[in-house]
């Protein structure tokens, strides 16, 4: 069975073709297609035009504005095909790579957004160093046959007296939304013109930013947004630290220290579950941290899984959640209580 096949979930599912139809993928004679229903004829067509999309092009569609972006999705959902969004701020690594290969297994084809999006920094922030590289994202999205990369443009997204935000209270306020009092107002409103622009079936969002995934899939429930919010477990390097484009700000001395910080979430994770109360757990961890040179740390938090209400005790799902400096650099990070 060819790529194509395998990566194709629903109407290309292997399983649910015969084996004259599996034949058919791997390129046998068009004649095996004569006899079989309209419905598969057309599930074949699909294949076959992707097929010779990357026999001719071989690359990635950039795609720069909302009504190109939207003709491509219309003419895909013609086809009956389903569409997976992934929303990202580019200097794309292996964990963006995750959601879109999440993206791939789930849905016919993918949009990946790279967008650094300037309502969600504050003006002390990163936005102008925030590392981009063009060229090595859209290179690292070719190299997985994802369909579309979406860039817009700040002015496309934000035209002349854009006046619109959408605001998530309550969960959108602890923990990161403290420090970072601007930041999930900014994350919302772009999402929710991503899910408007897009218009896909589902979103793929990384753990790694849980409060982030958390407010999204509140958002999408609570505006009745028609698309389905995934998320995606966070992927790390051997020795533990997440993968973030921001990692790049770690200086060589920096980066052998940054691992402490998924070290010590395991550790708070281990004495809540093991039954000890959450206030000393975290202050055993914030200790930890402050001698390995973290400073200053924003929060250490034991959080119910979903409404991210601060725990005394873990006796239902939980999450033990991170942010803090190293540096000038903010990492932030989260692990489940099992
Ligand atoms: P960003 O480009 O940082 O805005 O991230 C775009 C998406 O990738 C978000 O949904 C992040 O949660 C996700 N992401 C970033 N780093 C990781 C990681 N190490 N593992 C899984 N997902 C990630």
């Amino acid at each position: 069975m060819t790529a194509n096949c395998t990566q194709n979930r629903g109407l290309l599912c292997p399983a649910a073709f015969p084996p004259i139809v599996a034949a058919a993928c791997e390129g046998r004679p068009n004649i095996y297609l004569m006899a079989l229903p309209k419905t598969w004829m057309k599930a074949m067509q699909t294949v076959r035009n992707r097929k010779s999309k990357k026999l001719n092009t071989k690359h990635i569609e950039i795609v720069r504005d909302v009504s190109t972006l939207r003709a491509k999705v219309r003419e895909w959902r013609q086809n009956g095909e389903t569409i997976g969004l992934i929303p990202t701020m580019g200097a794309l690594h292996d964990g963006h790579l995750a959601l879109v290969k999440a993206a791939q297994r789930t849905c016919d084809r993918t949009v990946t957004s790279i967008f650094v999006n300037p309502t969600q920094f504050a003006p002390s922030e990163d936005f102008e160093s925030y590392p981009r590289d063009e060229a090595d994202d859209i290179a690292k999205l070719d190299s997985l046959s994802a369909d579309i990369a979406f860039m817009p443009g700040v002015a496309d997204m934000y035209a002349d007296g854009f006046s619109t935000r959408v605001a998530v209270s309550g969960l959108s306020e602890g923990l990161c939304g403290a420090s970072r009092p601007h930041f999930f107002g900014g994350v919302a409103t772009v999402v929710t013109k991503l899910l408007l622009q897009a218009l896909p079936d589902r979103a793929y969002f990384g753990e790694k930013d849980y409060q982030q995934l958390q407010v999204v899939s509140r958002m999408v429930r609570d505006l009745d947004i028609p698309s389905t919010i995934v998320g995606v477990p966070t992927v790390r390097e051997s020795d533990g630290l997440a993968m973030s484009s921001r990692n790049w700000y770690l200086s060589p001395q920096e980066r052998t220290v940054a691992p402490t910080l998924h070290n010590v979430l395991r550790d708070v994770a281990a004495r809540v579950a093991g039954g000890e109360d959450c206030a000393s757990a975290i202050a055993a961890g914030r200790a930890v941290l402050e001698t390995a040179g973290f400073g200053p740390v924003d929060y250490i938090a034991v959080c119910h899984a979903e409404s991210l209400e601060p725990l005394d005790r873990v006796d239902g799902p939980a999450r033990v959640l991170a942010a803090a400096h190293l540096g000038r650099t903010r990492l932030i990070d989260n692990v489940p209580v099992k």
